[in-house]
């Protein structure tokens, strides 16, 4: 499907919790954030319903975020059922990589084609320091676990505070080389002030190139990451919201007031 920018259109993000079992420095707040009750957080079978709905307007490409994906129950269940879907040619899952060990072969078989976790520094202490509380040797095994799962390619998400050239980075980077893994650098972004740059190796923040919609957990469609808009499919009907998003896509990011990452996934 194609915007009012002629810019093709067919990749969804869905953000599947706004959980999460890390404190990320640039993400959340120590004391965590409110979050969304219960009966607001979509079914997985409305997700499902959204991805059925999308797939004929012109996705192809869909990818499982959160808050943390790997913290919401029968998750591989879900990754199995939009694995299965006709028409999604491309199916990545974005993690934090702490428990990825126990379901990295459970999420391989079950369909999941790509997995990007994500690594500041391979410093345990920084590691301990920039998640608040995260056990780094939780996400090394993750990843020897996605590896030997099959999964392939697997790619790093790496935030830098101002540069690749920081000690941490430099330290991921190494890391990716030896074990044969992709890193993107992300640099720190504040959506209410509207900072935002492009993913060094990746997509994001290029809005000329830009071919996403997202799905937050809580039902909303959002045409831009950096954009107040979002359209309800709950009130709106699932096809309505996927249309008033498209046509509402934003030329270019600017402000985002009213989300945050971790609520609607980066
Ligand atoms: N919990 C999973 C994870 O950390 O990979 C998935 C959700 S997380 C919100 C998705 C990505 O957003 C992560 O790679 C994270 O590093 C990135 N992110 C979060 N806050 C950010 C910020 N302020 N600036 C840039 N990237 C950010
Ligand atoms: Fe959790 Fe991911 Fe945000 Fe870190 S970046 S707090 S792991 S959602």
């Amino acid at each position: 499907m194609y915007d009012c920018f002629n810019r093709n259109i067919n990749y969804l993000r869905i953000s599947v919790t706004d959980r999460c079992n890390l404190r990320c420095r640039y993400c959340m707040p120590a004391e965590g954030v409110p979050l969304i009750s219960h009966s607001d957080i979509l079914s997985y079978e409305e997700m499902l319903r959204v991805i059925a709905t999308a797939v004929p307007m012109g996705i192809t490409k869909v990818r499982i975020t959160g808050g943390e994906p790997l913290v919401r129950k029968g998750i591989v269940q879900f990754v199995e059922k939009v694995a299965a879907m006709k028409g999604i040619q491309d199916l990545g899952l974005t993690t934090n990589g702490t428990l990825l060990a126990g379901c990295a072969q459970a999420l391989a078989g079950a369909g999941l084609h790509r997995i990007n976790i994500s690594l500041d520094t391979t410093d345990p202490v920084r590691y301990h320091d920039i998640t608040r509380g995260g056990d780094l040797l939780q996400v090394f095994r993750g990843i020897e676990a996605a590896r030997k799962a099959g999964l392939s390619p697997i790619k790093i998400n790496c935030v830098v505070r101002s540069s690749s050239d920081e000690p941490d980075a430099q330290s991921v980077r190494e890391f990716c080389e030896k074990n044969g893994l992709e890193v993107r650098f992300i640099h720190e972004m504040s959506l209410a002030e509207g900072h935002f740059t492009i993913v060094e190796n990746g997509h994001g923040g290029d809005c000329i190139h830009c071919n996403r919609l997202r799905l937050t957990a809580n039902g909303m469609i959002r045409p831009c990451l950096f954009n107040d808009i979002q359209f309800n499919i709950r009130q709106l009907g699932i096809k309505e919201a996927l249309e008033a998003a498209l046509k509402n896509k934003p030329e270019k990011g600017t402000v985002n007031l009213n989300g945050s990452f971790h609520n609607i996934g980066g």
